[in-house]
């Protein structure tokens, strides 16, 4: 087996266009670019999503405790409707969501479901629904909890899976899937820990209820446990009801990420934290904050982990991180006057060093120097500096930083 390309490459970004050749080629980063189309109008539709379920054609992505069901490290494994029946009923679709809501009861426990999409390259054999066609994906947390009827068919789901050799494969961060099964594990990952961490309604505090196939979640106005004492079902009014945004929507965190380039252009500015290994730099970054532009959080983190004062700012790429729920802006900026580049970590003491690096020896640094922060530096490495991976968009920012092509795209353009 070759083995699969870490970066997508999707066609999109070998064709031409006027802004391919004003910008250059887009960068598509790990984690993004799914093979999934995920028809989220469809979310609602819960005859499809009923037919969804059942199909014999469908994959099911397993997590337990956010750790992936693999074949290798290298591998997902894709589970059948049959595999997982005993914690997924079948009739979970049967009723329409407004019913679902209606008859919500909070003693009665449910598996965090996640409906990803179609995958419309695989159509053989596949569900077809009205014009889309191809193999529905799902995510399912089998992680022992709620009810324990729950708990008691989650367990077995497990151990029937690692009696066949497969394994949750547990990582800090995931580098090792093809770039496909990147996408749809961050998809799968980062819509279960959300699910997971908002149970409760954040504005009344009572238990909430997934919807629109485990990507919202909804404050239900009733509750059939709260009628056992001759209660009435009705819960007390929740602001989240009162208007038509009725529902908690998945949260992402915006951060930004920049590779800095000296006024001269031949400089790189990467710092390092605490954590990283001897040698290992990489590039700045930091959460946008409310009501503050992408170029304004550049400009903020750059001054406050290194006392660097930018000039222009470029949004290059993003790449999602599921780690919980980061979508990494990637930006490229530029220092305009050299007595701005003056190194300062006296402001935020994040950082453990920061400095600038010749584009030389990032260059060197890029060819035999990158590894994951877990990973020891590969056979080449001859000491001196360490960048991350080419699957994080730092190095991918580093390296357009470090291109003069990147810097020459514009004045190539042939318009
Ligand atoms: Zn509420």
């Amino acid at each position: 087996m070759t083995p699969a390309p870490q970066i997508p490459v999707p066609a999109h970004t070998l064709a031409e266009s006027m802004l391919s050749r004003h910008f250059g080629r887009e960068t598509v980063n790990y984690f993004s670019s799914s093979p999934i189309n995920r028809l989220s109008f469809l979310r609602s539709d819960h005859p499809f999503l009923s037919a969804a379920l059942k199909h014999p054609a469908t994959r099911f992505v397993l997590l337990n405790n956010l750790a992936p069901l693999t074949r290798s490290s290298s591998e997902l494994f894709y589970a059948k409707y049959d595999d997982v029946r005993k914690l997924v009923s079948q009739d979970l679709f049967d009723k329409p969501e407004g019913d679902m809501i209606k008859s919500y009861d909070s003693r009665k426990t449910y598996p965090n479901l996640i409906f990803l999409g179609l995958d419309e390259s695989r159509k053989d054999g596949g569900l077809a629904w009205k014009i889309y066609s191809g193999t529905p994906y799902f995510a399912v947390d089998v992680t022992p909890k709620g009810s324990e009827e729950q708990q008691t068919a989650a367990k077995d789901i497990i151990s029937a899976m690692e009696a066949r050799g497969l394994s949750f494969f547990q990582t800090r961060v995931m580098m090792t899937f093809s770039a496909d099964e990147a996408a749809i594990y961050a998809q799968s990952r980062a819509l279960i820990d959300w699910n997971n961490r908002n149970t409760f309604c954040g504005t009344c505090g009572h238990p909430t209820m997934a919807v629109n196939a485990g990507t919202k979640r909804a404050c239900p106005p009733t509750d059939a446990a709260r009628a056992v004492d001759g209660k009435s079902e009705e819960r007390p009014a929740c602001n989240t009801r009162t208007t038509l945004s009725n529902l908690s929507f998945p949260r992402t965190d915006p951060t930004i990420i920049v590779a800095v380039v000296s006024a001269d252009g031949k400089r790189i500015l990467l710092g390092r934290s605490k954590r990283f290994p001897p040698n290992w730099y990489s590039t700045l970054a930091g959460f946008i904050e409310p009501a503050e532009s992408v170029e304004d959080a550049v400009r903020r983190e750059v001054w406050e982990e290194a006392g660097v004062t930018l000039s222009r700012v470029v949004i290059h790429s993003s790449q999602p991180w599921p780690y919980p729920a980061n979508l990494m802006i990637g930006a490229i900026a530029q220092v305009s006057d050299p007595a701005h580049e003056t190194i300062s970590l006296q402001h935020d003491p994040e950082l453990e060093d920061a400095r600038w690096f010749e584009v030389e020896e990032v260059e060197e640094a890029l060819k035999i120097g990158t590894s994951d922060l877990s990973a020891g530096a590969g056979p080449e490495y001859k000491g001196g500096l360490r960048l991350p991976p080419p699957t994080a968009i730092a190095n991918q920012l580093i390296k357009a930083a470090a291109s003069a092509e990147y810097f020459a795209a514009g004045t190539n353009a042939k318009m």
